[in-house]
């Protein structure tokens, strides 16, 4: 919603010509597409709860059982993605020729990330682009971010 009104003060100061309609569409689409991932994770969730606890023989065993794993299963994959942001954004701009700083995976996601900081409305995942290609604001490294050693 935020957008929608620096959209809304925009136009009225400088007029339809000032928005850029591209960024425009991809903010559009994550309001879709964030919603429908997370249904569909909500539904697998729902449906292990449904299955392993809603129609076990002894719900409340069954939920003494499921209920704390799938709240672990939660925390863990929340806190695994906190801490790789974390480490790897670190280790981006604090180079220092670690281990993973001289794998593959790494040395595409700093570049990656490197064309973020030169264009900061592409690029905007720093562990896994997948949303930058839902989305479509992936840039490849132009030229620029190739020569000018941004970190
Ligand atoms: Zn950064």
């Amino acid at each position: 919603m935020r957008d929608v009104v620096v959209v809304g003060s925009g136009i009225a100061a400088a007029g339809v010509g000032i928005v850029n309609w591209s960024t425009m569409l991809q903010i559009a689409a994550s309001w879709v597409i964030s919603p429908i991932f997370g249904a569909v994770v909500a539904a697998l969730l729902l449906h292990v709860l449904k299955v392993r606890v809603l129609y076990a023989p002894d719900r409340l065993r069954a939920a003494a059982t499921w209920v704390p794993l799938l709240i672990a299963l939660m925390a863990s994959a929340f806190a695994a993605y906190y801490l790789a942001y974390e480490y790897l954004h670190w280790c981006m701009h604090v180079p220092a020729k670690r281990w993973i700083e001289g794998t593959r995976f790494f040395k595409w996601i700093d570049i990656h990330h490197r064309v973020h900081h030169l264009h900061p409305m592409k690029n905007l995942n720093v562990v896994l682009p997948v949303a930058d290609f839902l989305l479509r604001s992936r840039l490849a490294m132009p030229a620029e971010a190739a020569t000018a050693g941004v970190r």
